[in-house]
Order: C-alpha cells, then structure tokens, then sequence
C-alpha cells in the first residue's frame, strides 16, 4: 500500500500515518522526521535545512527531493509506505509522479485530513516533543500530558517545545501551508485515490480509513 497524507501542520498526519504503519505494517515516512534528526546530528543537510523550519519556511524542493529519492529505494519502502508531510509544493508532487512511475509503483491513497483553523492553533501551540532525537514521542498539555511534568513517558529525556511550534512561526507555517501545499488539493482532487476526512477524533478518522481501504 502506497499513501499520501495530506493535511496543514497540526492535522494529524504524524497520529494518523503512526496508526496506519501499525495496522498495515508499512513505513512511514517523514519528511520533517528525517530533516529533524538531521538538524540534531548536525550534517551539512540540516545546517542548510534548520534556518528555513525556524522561520516556519519550506525547505528548498532540490534538498528535500534528493533526500526523498533515496529514501524511497530503501528496502524497507518494498511493502508500501505511509508519507506524511511529503509531497509539499507542486513541483514535488511531480517529481514524485516522475519517481513512482521510474519505480513502477503506483499511489492508492491520498488521504486529505480536514481540521478548522482554530483547531489547528490549538493543537500546535499545546503541542510537546520529546528532545531525544530518537525518541521524539509528542505529547500534548491539554490531551496526553506526560505522567509526569517535563518528562517523557517513553524514555525519560526532558520534553520541549520545539521552536517551530512557537505561535508565530505556527501562524507563518500556516500561511506556508495555504500558499504552497494547499494547490496539492486540485492536483489529487482528479484522482480516484483521493479522498478527505475529517480529522478531530483520531479513532474516529482512523475508521473512516480503514472502511475506505477495505479489500485492498
Ligand atoms: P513537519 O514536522 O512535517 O511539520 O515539518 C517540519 C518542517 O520541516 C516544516 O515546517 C518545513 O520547514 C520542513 N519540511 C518538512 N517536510 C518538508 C517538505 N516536504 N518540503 C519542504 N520542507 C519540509
């Protein structure tokens, strides 16, 4: 199986592509996962990557595309995997058809989550990420506080917010997202493997999913 999920920061796409790895046991792959930890580990990769998440910008396509290329011939990808936060401008979208099609694999689903704005602020700012970059399980101060204050529940490091879900950045990587990975909506929208779905409840769009993909 071979998805897309599409959706502004804050949708869900990183909850909802976990669940799927679990249930369909694909990879998922995360574009910003793998720009973090690059950024953590220092390459030359994330030194040219940090300034741009920072600001809430889009890291330049020919960084991200090289990266993607790769990672997509891993042999992990062989079964299928869940991509979520790639592609996000027209242009790779694109290069991902030209990859796919070099690959001779095909999408069965772009999965476009749906939440209100407010929502989306709400979740982003409230949001907290482990600081263990191989770790980085998210919390949440309203929903899934850790047990204990500051401290991971999976492996003890310290949790923080990252500079990228401070508010201002929030609200610049909200208006990243309208201008540049929105189009991606008409681009999929012609395909029969797009479909939307709300995403307040996890379980509940996980359903919707699930009902969708049923006997493929
Ligand atoms: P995310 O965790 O998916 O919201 O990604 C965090 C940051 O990484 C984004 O705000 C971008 O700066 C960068 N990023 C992640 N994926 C991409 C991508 N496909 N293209 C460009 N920049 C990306």
């Amino acid at each position: 199986m071979r998805i897309i999920m599409l959706g502004a920061p804050g949708a869900g796409k990183g909850t909802m592509s976990a669940l799927m790895e679990k249930k369909y046991g694909i990879v998922q792959i995360s574009t910003g996962d793998i720009l973090r930890a690059e950024v953590k580990e220092g390459t030359s990769l994330g030194r040219k990557a940090a300034d741009y998440m920072n600001r809430g910008d889009l890291v330049p396509d020919e960084i991200i595309l090289g990266m993607m290329k790769n990672r997509l011939q891993k042999k992990d990808c062989s079964k299928g995997f869940i991509l979520d936060g790639f592609p996000r401008t027209i242009a790779q979208a694109e290069s991902l058809d030209g990859i796919m099609k070099d690959l001779g694999i095909r999408l069965d689903g772009v999965i476009n989550l749906e939440v209100p704005q407010d929502l989306l602020i709400r979740r982003l700012t409230s949001r907290r990420t482990c600081s263990n970059s191989s770790c980085q399980a998210v919390f949440n101060i309203h929903t899934m506080p850790p047990k204990k204050e500051g401290v991971c529940d999976k492996c003890g490091s310290q949790i923080i917010q990252r500079d990228d879900e401070k508010e201002d950045v929030i609200r610049k990587r909200l208006a990243t997202y309208d201008e540049k990975t929105a189009p991606l909506i008409d681009y999929y929208s012609g395909s029969d493997v797009f479909f939307s779905v709300p995403c307040i409840v996890a379980d509940e769009a996980m359903d919707k999913i699930v009902e969708r993909f049923k006997g493929l």
